[in-house]
């Protein structure tokens, strides 16, 4: 088999890849690889196994044509620690499986994000979701990171009292906040795995959520290397352009004989 990264892959399974300030990303388990997305599609044609290089291309292909099907035929298992606040944006994707800790029969933990001083920042003046990329000065951040810190004891600290009164768990946990860390495993098939990708690692989406998006983009690229090579070329760095937009690109170019083949004949 002229594919060689299994070894890779299986290293780095059961390893915790850390995010954020306690949070990590470990890989439970993963069915198929770059060969199946390969076979998957060669059955369309009846076709048995080629060369590395037909198969490379063949991952290309489907990935340009958007016959996307072959990558829904790998599937990983991911074991995720991350806060409540960054959970909440990532179950929105609802093509996984997903199963979490349970507050109401666990004690959660005293575990909560505290960002770093570099990542305060103010509300961004041009994105309304954001913050802005200059953090707060050095003293200033500090402050904020101690309100935030003392806010986060306090809460616990009455959770623990409510415990300790034998309030039931999934009441207690009501007043903790959403800066506390949980966990799941999460299940996903390749095809909506990019997917969350290309939505979560895009400058527009949250930092921290984009600190796991890349993480999980490195962990996968030792799954199937040929097909993470595929996003990047032609989703994750891909641009799409409006009508409009495609209109005034092909006004304003002067010379479209010296644009590469396969980009003139796009804007033809
Ligand atoms: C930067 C950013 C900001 C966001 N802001 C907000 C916000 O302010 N408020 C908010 O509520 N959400 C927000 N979201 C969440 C967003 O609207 C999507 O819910 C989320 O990104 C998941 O995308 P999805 O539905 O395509 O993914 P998935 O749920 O994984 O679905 C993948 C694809 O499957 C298909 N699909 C899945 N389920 C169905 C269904 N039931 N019916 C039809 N087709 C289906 C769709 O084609 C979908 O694109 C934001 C997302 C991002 C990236």
């Amino acid at each position: 088999m002229p594919f060689n990264h299994k070894k890779e892959a299986d290293e780095i399974l059961d390893k915790e890849f850390k995010v954020l300030d306690k949070g990590f990303v470990r890989l439970v388990d993963y069915m198929g690889s770059d060969e199946r997305v390969v076979a998957s599609a060669r059955v369309s044609y009846g076709e048995g196994t080629k060369t590395f290089r037909e198969d490379k291309s063949l991952i290309h292909y489907l990935l340009k044509n958007e016959h996307t099907s072959p990558f829904e035929q790998v599937v990983l298992t991911f074991h995720i620690k991350l806060p409540i606040f960054v959970a909440r944006q990532w179950i929105r994707h609802r093509t996984a499986r997903v199963n979490e800790i349970s507050g109401r029969y666990s004690i959660m933990k005293e575990q909560f994000y505290v960002p770093s001083l570099d990542v305060i920042a103010p509300q961004s003046k041009s994105n309304k979701q954001g913050r802005e990329t200059t953090p707060f000065e050095q003293k200033e951040a500090k402050e904020i990171q101690t309100l935030i810190f003392d806010t986060y004891e306090n809460s616990y600290k009455n959770y623990k009292k409510l415990i300790e009164k034998n309030v039931a768990k999934e009441i207690a946990r009501m007043i903790l906040p959403l800066g506390l860390y949980t966990e799941w495993y999460w299940q996903i098939d390749l095809h909506n795995l990019f997917h969350f990708l290309k939505l979560r690692l895009h400058p527009h989406a949250q930092f921290e959520i984009r600190e796991y998006a890349k993480v999980l983009l490195e962990i996968t690229r030792k799954v199937a290397p040929l097909s993470i090579e595929a996003f990047e070329e032609y989703v994750l760095n891909a641009i799409t352009l409006s009508r409009e937009e495609t209109k005034s690109l092909k006004e304003s170019l002067p010379e479209k004989s010296s644009l590469p083949k396969t980009v003139a004949e796009k804007l033809k």
